[in-house]
């Protein structure tokens, strides 16, 4: 046995991980700032510290593997510059979990150890996401690996705030604010969830200053009752136009409020009065801004009544709610309570319900900064693919809100601003500032918040590469290349990163925003824990492999459509990695040594055929990745490696491997078998890096790694040299020819191992001409005794008959079947079907079942009818073909 010679089966996980070491050991991963090379660089989506593989990550990390691993076969110096995100409130939610369990908490712990605490955590579980995307074959640039929290990265925060600051760009205000009071945090409007909740709308009376009537507004929160500055109504509404209705009484507070005018307020809606409380409602902060109101904090940060609630002072503001409502109820002025649905926000995090709250928060003011992100892309300097999302990312950008930037948690960077005790003074600096800058106090106190942890993942494409300073791997490979994301993250993240990076480097962050799609479970549902159809990536992998999960994952990638993920579908691409294994061992037990020519003039036909098809899955692979249609890339390769290599040309070929055409022609096959094996490998390693990899050390003339391999198309007139539409033509005819004699086969039921005679009639001399020169393929792949070629005549007798462009071919049946047991045969297989029909078709035609059941199975039902027409059409045109003989 040649020590060449692959093992018979191909098992994953050894080759896995001896060749992932292999290239981390010889450093293929790594970025040069100093090669002369074209720069390509990626950066990672930085996964949070906390994260643990899924689906999401596995299809956006093979994605970018491939596009860097593809690149690198085009002979580009790349980048894939790797990183986790510190995660903000996930992980101090998971560290002080941890806490508990050690039974203590953050507060006992108190700021300093607690962040320590953070880190030893990080230290400890923080790469547990890094070692599972190296299981996944992520060819990052390890060395260089990032983490929001690190010095440099820290440095960069603070200098943006600061610049931002100074440029008035970030601002300090009282907002109204999404609060958790769980989480004691403020929440972006994006991290509210909002869920339809069965609560109660309440009428209340407000009466009039005279103490009559007066107006009766509709809330979900009467608690807020408490904090109302004002009443609103459209100032075209009739019923509010007379003298005395300029003011009414506040119940329970017995304050003064003003009726104000304001277009906002609905005249449909129940009475066309609205209660504005500034402090706890968005619309209402607004109103209030617009009209010049004061604002009444009357719910604390810590979920209870303020002092300014009076009587109701130190309730839990739901109990507080039941209160005010026995109250007014014993006043007269509940008018009534209705049933009502509305949607509530909750926090994305703990799930309690959010409070619009009046807060000191910082902001970054978005517009100005937006702008230039929109023109940007108007101009086409970034582009968003599939360009369906552009819109999206116009409307939200057209429609910004300032950025609120402040989070009440430990776990961040702190904001970079001191108050001074004496004097009140802001003073926002990259140093910790020793007085203060007006009084010359030294009594100054940071401020507690962190910034909110998008700030800093805003920052990544410039902040991993070294900025602030002006590094050679920013003047390398900033802009990057393209940036790969999902959708859901397009505003939290790739916008943000536009503004940025166009503010601070003067230049977009990338050239290209690919979004795609999700992976869903085969049902096309969204996977989540409680619904049990989670797959988990790493199972997977352990289950089949790596190579046929990152195949399953590409082939299925369509842009803009979701991937429904299953098993049976990876299961499925693991034949393919499997027919690769066969396919190659079976080339290797022929190729001893390597070729570096090929005699082109006198290759055979079958010789011509797969290089030229070889050069067309080349191409049209190496266009589908570079336009980010992974499916098409690896549907042009699966389909060369199995229905041209391996179905016809390593079958065409055996008779010249085996030695009985003559050493020439053996050695000149065996050049072109070496060349589609080597060529192919190059092709398939972006997706399979792994079996790529293993097949490659065993053949004879490669040295080192695949991943120093060039592609095919690394030289560029390779398509045309190797393109052979005259080959294609010819070898297009005689796979017709034998398709056909194999139909008549498999439809007759003719065992494979009987020969049998064909005549090929054909009024085009080509046609004959060509199926005479390549009657040996023929014989050999028909399994043909003999096989004669004439001009159109006679019918032959006792023949099956197929009919392909410009020839027909003629099976000879004599000796082949018993026609008479073969009609009764047919007639009882056809019976059989109709019985089988008869039911399909009654359910089809009955509307009951049309209307009501559910559509996929009414679609099975409809397939079935399908498949066994099919059937039926078959059988009878066998039978028709069979029964002249009788
Ligand atoms: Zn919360
Ligand atoms: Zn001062």
């Amino acid at each position: 046995m040649s020590s060449n010679l692959l093992d018979k089966g191909y098992e994953p996980h050894d080759v896995e991980k001896r060749w992932y070491s292999f290239w981390e050991e010889e450093r293929l991963f790594a970025a040069s700032e100093n090669s002369s090379q074209t720069s390509y660089s990626i950066v990672i989506p930085p996964p949070n510290v906390t994260g643990v593989l899924h689906m999401g990550h596995a299809l956006n990390n093979t994605m970018q593997d491939i596009l860097c691993r593809y690149k690198r076969l085009c002979g580009n110096n790349v980048l894939w510059m790797p990183g986790t995100d510190h995660a903000g409130i996930a992980t101090q939610n998971v560290v002080e979990k941890h806490l508990a369990g050690q039974g203590t908490d953050r507060h006992q712990l108190g700021r300093e150890k607690f962040i320590e605490a953070v880190w030893e955590w990080r230290k400890e579980y923080g790469s547990a996401i890094i070692n599972q995307l190296k299981h996944l074959g992520a060819s990052c640039d390890w060395d260089r690996e990032r983490f929001t929290m690190d010095e440099g990265l820290s440095t960069a925060v603070r200098k943006v705030f600061v610049q931002l600051y100074e440029e008035g760009l970030i601002y300090r205000g009282n907002y109204i604010i999404n609060w958790c009071h769980r989480c004691h945090t403020a929440l972006a409007d994006l991290e509210v969830e909002h869920e339809e909740i069965d609560g109660n709308l309440y009428y209340i009376r407000y009466p009039y200053a005279d103490g009559k009537d007066g107006v009766v507004v509709a809330t979900t929160r009467p608690e807020t009752m408490l904090g109302d500055t004002a009443v609103a109504v459209n100032p075209d509404d009739e019923r509010y136009r007379q003298t005395g209705k300029e003011s009414v009484i506040l119940p329970l507070m017995n304050r003064q409020l003003p009726v104000i005018k304001d277009k906002y307020v609905d005249m449909s809606f129940g009475t066309g009065a609205l209660k504005i409380t500034p402090a706890h409602d968005p619309n209402d902060f607004e109103i209030g801004a617009r009209h010049d109101l004061p604002s009444i904090k009357v719910i604390g940060d810590d979920g209870m009544m303020t002092a300014e609630a009076g009587k109701f002072e130190g309730l839990d503001r739901f109990k507080c709610r039941e209160d005010v409502v026995k109250e007014l109820k014993k006043e007269g002025l509940l008018e009534k309570i209705e049933p009502y649905k509305h949607s509530v926000g909750h926090c994305y995090r703990c799930k309690t319900v959010v409070e619009p709250n009046l807060s000191k928060q910082w902001f970054v003011s978005a517009k100005p900064l937006a702008e230039k992100a929109v023109a940007a892309v108007k101009d086409g300097k970034t582009k968003i693919i599939p360009e369906i999302w552009e819109n999206t990312y116009f409307d939200w950008m057209n429609n910004i809100r300032d950025w609120c930037i402040s989070r009440q948690i430990w776990w961040g960077h702190q904001i970079p601003a001191w108050t001074c005790e004496e004097c009140g003074e802001i003073i926002v600096a990259m140093k910790t500032p020793e007085k203060c800058s007006a009084c010359g106090s030294n009594m100054l106190v940071q401020e507690t918040d962190v910034l909110d942890t998008w700030f800093s993942s805003a920052l990544w494409p410039f902040s991993t590469m070294g900025w602030p300073d002006k590094t050679p791997l920013l003047k390398k490979f900033y802009p990057t290349a393209v940036l790969v994301t999902g959708f859901d993250i397009l505003f939290f993240w790739v916008a943000r990163m536009m503004m940025m990076g166009i503010h601070f480097m003067g230049d977009v962050p990338f050239k290209d925003v690919y979004v795609h799609a999700l992976v869903r479970d085969e049902n096309g549902k969204k996977m989540s824990k409680s619904k049990g159809n989670v797959i988990d990536p790493l199972t997977i992998i352990e289950k089949y492999g790596t190579d046929a999960f990152r195949f399953t994952l590409a082939a299925f990638a369509a842009q803009g459509r979701d991937i429904k993920m299953s098993e049976k579908r990876v299961e499925g691409y693991r034949h393919f990695v499997n027919k690769l294994w066969n396919a190659a061992r079976f080339a290797l037990m022929h190729i001893d040594k390597s070729y570096d020519s090929i005699e082109h003039d006198n290759l055979s036909l079958p010789d011509k055929w797969i290089l030229s098809r070889l050069s067309r899955a080349a191409i049209n692979a190496s266009e589908a990745i570079e336009s980010y249609r992974f499916n098409d890339a690896a549907g042009a390769l699966y389909k060369f490696v199995w229905h041209e290599f391996c179905d016809w040309y390593l079958e065409a070929i055996k008779p010249v491997l085996y030695g009985k055409e003559g050493e020439d022609k053996r050695k000149r096959t065996l050049s072109v078998l070496w060349r589609v094996l080597h060529d192919t490998l190059v092709l398939l390693h972006p997706i399979i890096p792994f079996v790529t990899e293993e097949i490659w050390n065993k053949l004879p003339g490669t040295e080192g790694s695949i991943m120093r391999a060039i592609l095919p198309l690394g030289n560029s007139d390779f398509a045309k040299i190797d393109r052979d539409l005259e080959a294609e033509a010819k070898m297009g005819l005689v796979m017709q020819v034998i398709t056909g004699i194999r139909n008549i086969r498999g439809e007759m039921n003719i065992a494979p191992s009987m020969s049998l005679d064909v005549s090929i009639q054909s009024d085009d001399e080509i046609i004959r001409e060509t199926i005479n020169q390549h009657k040996d393929i023929i014989i050999n792949l028909a399994g043909l005794g003999v096989l004669s070629v004439e001009s159109y005549g006679k019918k032959p007798e006792r023949v099956a008959t197929s009919v392909i462009e410009g020839a027909t071919i003629f099976v000879s049946l004599e000796g082949i079947i018993d026609f008479a047991n073969e009609t009764q045969r047919l007639e009882k297989e056809i019976n059989k079907l109709t019985n089988e029909l008869v039911p399909v078709l009654k359910k089809l035609k009955n509307e009951n079942f049309l209307g009501k059941a559910p559509e996929d199975v009414v679609k099975k039902v409809k397939d079935k009818k399908i498949q066994l027409l099919e059937k039926q059409q078959k059988l009878q045109s066998h039978m028709d073909r069979i029964k002249d003989f009788k």
